[in-house]
């Protein structure tokens, strides 16, 4: 691996305590790269660089910021394929969905470049007494970014880009299963002409004392965070003693409807999207599959020969359909929920067995007829298993959707239109798939509600996250 180090005001350090740690292939156990470790002396190296970077860039013209973000997208569309690869060997995931996530991140720095000159204020007329009410947009300060190991390139993106949009210095803590995609990432950045200070990048074991100092230091305006709802209540609370900015991407447990007048084919074809993108290891992964009773067999029919006609395998190789989960803990978690929903009465019609190692493989399974009282369908399952149930009613299956702490995304497949529609209002989540299986899409505004996160990344509002709204009360 060429870039193992922290990236600090543009150069590559050690920690300051000279730690490191080991980074592993999920698919074979083997250890890919041992990477410096953070320490709280290297965040404040990075904050400083971040500061000074910030000056500059934050004065620019928004045409000057958005030619570098398209410079970044056309050098990484050139090299998808290298980013492909390096994420299928720290994170498992297949070859297809290791490309599909390097298309998806590098959008992110086309579609902001788009963005970084479209920060819309307005002026009017005060009401009542005639003064001009001026709003404007201006950059909030520096951001601190935290993102998980799902995605270790698509998540970093989507903050980064806003971020350099909005005219913000960012110091980016990528996961710790996963941070050799996000240094591999800053010389490109170097290259597209983002100065050095202005991304700094910091892999750590300390994560939470690290973050936490970096919430507390008084240039930190912002704080955007992509994980688990438990670290981000965690950090919730940290950002609250300098009444931080936040944006919370956090967990999902996410309803998949189909109902009887559902073209059965589509629903196949959305559900093993909603399903198997990421192997299961999404938040907007299908969590919970209401199908009704008229139609639940032939679904489950042929959504389970869908899903047995998979190969699971190491995903650098070509024709591999399903990589390994990310880590020990992870295939542990899915092999407890498969085996808690059999106990409890579920009929396994796929899969189901932990297969040798080495690798941290589950094979994609089906679950149907799955009790009320499962784990399964409270927490996320975070991997290749669908647990199937069957309703009647419309307004029990929008009761049984709705009834989670999470609000993140749903998905409904019917050919009327109308209901669809009606049913999505209903449904109290923040996106909602209608006949579709995939909703990510940097030009569209992506997050939860309830429990499941604050703000939204991408689409028009991606940016103004970074951003601060100020209002002039003039007159002339
Ligand atoms: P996680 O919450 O364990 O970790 C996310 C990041 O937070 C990592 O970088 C981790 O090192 C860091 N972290 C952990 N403890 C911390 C602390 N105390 N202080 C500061 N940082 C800390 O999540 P994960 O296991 O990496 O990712 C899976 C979770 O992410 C799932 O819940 C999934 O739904 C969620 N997720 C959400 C979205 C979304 O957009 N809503 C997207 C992808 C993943």
């Amino acid at each position: 691996m060429d870039h193992t180090d922290l990236y600090i005001n543009g150069a590559w350090r050690e920690g300051a305590a000279g730690q490191r740690f080991d980074v592993i292939n999920p698919a074979d156990e083997t250890v890919l790269a041992s990477v410096a470790s953070a320490e709280i002396a290297d965040a404040d190296l990075a904050l400083d660089a971040a500061e000074a970077a910030m000056a500059d860039w934050a004065a620019r013209t928004p045409r000057a910021r958005a030619e570098v973000l398209r410079k970044a997208w056309e050098l990484m569309t050139a090299r998808l394929p290298d980013f492909a690869r390096l994420i299928t060997l720290e994170n498992g995931k297949a070859g297809t969905d290791a490309m599909g996530e390097a298309t998806y991140a590098a959008e992110f720095f086309r579609w902001f470049a788009e963005e970084a000159v479209r920060a819309d204020g307005m002026i009017t007329h005060a009401p009542a007494s005639g003064a001009r009410i001026i709003v404007q947009h201006k950059p909030a300060g520096l951001a601190v970014l935290v993102t998980p190991w799902n995605y270790p390139a698509a998540m970093g993106t989507r903050k980064i880009a806003p971020a350099l949009a909005a005219g913000c210095g960012v110091i980016i803590k990528p996961a710790g299963e996963t941070p050799l995609t996000m240094l591999a990432l800053m010389p490109l950045l170097a290259e597209a002409g983002v100065p050095p200070g202005l991304v700094n990048v910091l892999p750590t074991t300390q994560s939470g004392p690290l973050v936490d100092h970096m919430l507390h230091d008084p240039r930190v305006r912002v704080v955007s965070f992509t994980g688990s709802t438990g670290v981000g209540r965690k950090l919730l609370r940290g950002a609250a003693d300098q009444v931080l900015k936040p944006a919370m991407e956090l967990g999902g447990n996410a309803p998949l409807i189909v109902f009887e007048d559902a073209d059965i084919d589509v629903a196949v074809e959305g559900a093993m999207l909603a399903k198997m993108r990421n192997l299961g290891e999404a938040c907007t992964a299908a969590n919970r599959f209401y199908v009704h009773e008229d139609v639940a067999e032939v679904f489950t029919e042929r959504f389970t020969a869908a899903m047995a006609a998979l190969k699971m395998g190491n995903g650098i190789e070509n024709d591999v359909d399903v990589g390994p989960l990310v880590n020990a803990d992870t295939r542990d978690k899915v092999a407890y929920f498969v085996s808690d929903a059999v106990e409890k009465g579920a009929e396994l019609r796929l899969g189901g067995a932990v297969p040798n190692g080495p690798g941290f493989f589950y094979p994609p399974t089906v679950l149907a007829r799955v009790p009320e009282n499962a784990d399964c369908l409270r927490d996320e399952i975070f991997g290749p298993v669908a647990a199937i149930q069957t309703f009647t009613e419309q307004d029990d299956v929008i009761a049984r959707a709705n009834d989670t702490e999470y609000g993140l995304v749903a998905y409904v497949f019917t050919e009327n239109m109308k209901r669809g529609l009606q049913v999505c209002e209903r449904l109290e989540y923040g996106m909602v798939g209608l006949n579709r299986g995939l909703v990510s899409d940097p030009a569209a505004p992506f997050g939860g509600v309830k429990q499941s996160g604050l703000g939204r990344e991408g689409g028009h509002e991606g940016m103004l996250e970074f951003m601060e709204t100020q209002y002039i009360s003039a007159s002339w």
